[in-house]
C-alpha cells in the first residue's frame, strides 16, 4: 500500500528530499504539497511552485522511472474559496487531499490552541470540516481529527459529537472521497483509538474507499506504522481492495 500522505521541501513546513524517499523505497511515491491559503501560522499564502514541482517530478521520473506521482494537500479555507478553485483549474495531479487546518486566527496545532476550550474548539472544527466537502474537487478527506490533535480526547467524547461524524462521513462517501487513515495523528498523537472508532461508523455506513497517510515530512516518519494499521483493517474486514493505491 502506498503512502498517500507525504511532503517534501515543496511544502512550507517541511525540508525533505524526494531522494529521501524514492532511495528508501522501491514503490510508488506520491507526494502530496501544502497549499494553505491565509496561513495564521507563517501568515501568509504558502502556495507550492506548481511549474517547479511539476519539472523536478519530471527530472526524477528519468532517473527513477514512473513510480513518482503528483499531489497536493489542499487546506480548505472558505473565504478564499475562489482563489483555491482558480489556483486548481487547470492543474493536473494524481491525488488531492483535502484538509481543513485553520479558522482564520489559529492553526489547530498552534499552541494558543491548547489552551482553548475543548469542546469549542472540536466543534468550530467539526463546522468547517463539514462545510468544506466537497466544495473543492478532492480524493482523501485528510486527517479528520486535525482540529483536536492537541487534545486528549475519548471514545465517549467523541461520540457526544456522533450525529455530525455520520453527517460528515455520509457527505465524504457521497462525494466519492476516501477516509485517511493518518498515522501521525494516531500514533504520534495518540489518536488510534479515535482512528477505531471512526472505522466503526465508517462500516456502518458502508464507506467503500480508504487511504493510508503517514502525513511525513521527514523519512523518519515515512510509511510510519503501516503493519499496525494493515492489521487494524483487517480486523474491520477492509480488503486491500478498498484502499486508494
Ligand atoms: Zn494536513
Ligand atoms: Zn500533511
Amino acid at each position: 500500500m502506498r503512502d498517500n500522505h507525504l511532503h517534501t521541501y515543496f511544502s512550507y513546513d517541511s525540508d525533505a528530499d524526494f531522494r529521501d524517499y524514492l532511495e528508501y523505497y522501491d514503490g510508488e511515491i506520491v507526494t502530496t504539497e501544502h497549499y494553505d491559503l491565509s496561513n495564521p501560522y507563517s501568515k501568509q499564502d504558502d502556495v507550492p511552485d506548481y511549474a517547479a514541482y511539476s519539472q523536478k517530478i519530471r527530472e526524477l521520473k528519468e532517473q527513477y522511472g514512473n513510480r513518482l506521482k503528483k499531489g497536493i494537500e489542499i487546506g480548505y479555507y472558505a473565504p478564499r474559496e475562489s482563489d483555491i478553485l482558480t489556483y486548481l483549474a487547470g492543474k493536473d495531479y494524481d491525488l488531492k487531499l483535502l484538509s481543513v487546518h485553520h479558522n482564520g486566527i489559529n492553526d489547530y496545532l498552534d499552541d494558543e490552541v491548547a489552551g482553548m476550550d475543548k469542546h469549542a474548539v472540536i466543534q468550530d472544527y467539526l463546522d468547517r470540516l463539514e462545510y468544506a466537502i466537497g466544495r473543492v474537487e478532492a480524493d482523501v478527506l485528510a486527517h479528520f481529527d486535525y482540529g483536536f490533535r492537541l487534545f486528549d480526547v475519548s471514545v465517549e467524547e467523541l461520540k457526544g459529537y456522533d450525529i455530525q461524524l455520520r453527517r460528515i462521513f455520509q457527505k465524504m462517501i457521497d462525494c466519492g472521497l476516501a477516509f485517511e487513515l493518518n498515522s501521525k495523528s494516531m500514533y504520534l498523537y495518540g489518536h488510534e483509538h479515535l482512528y477505531i472508532y471512526a472505522l466503526r461508523l465508517l462500516k456502518e455506513l458502508g464507506c467503500p474507499k480508504y487511504s493510508i497517510g503517514s502525513d511525513g515530512h521527514k523519512l523518519e516518519h515515512f510509511r510510519l506504522k503501516f503493519d499496525r494499521i494493515r492489521g487494524l483493517l483487517a480486523d474491520y474486514g477492509i480488503g486491500e481492495e478498498q484502499l486508494l493505491r
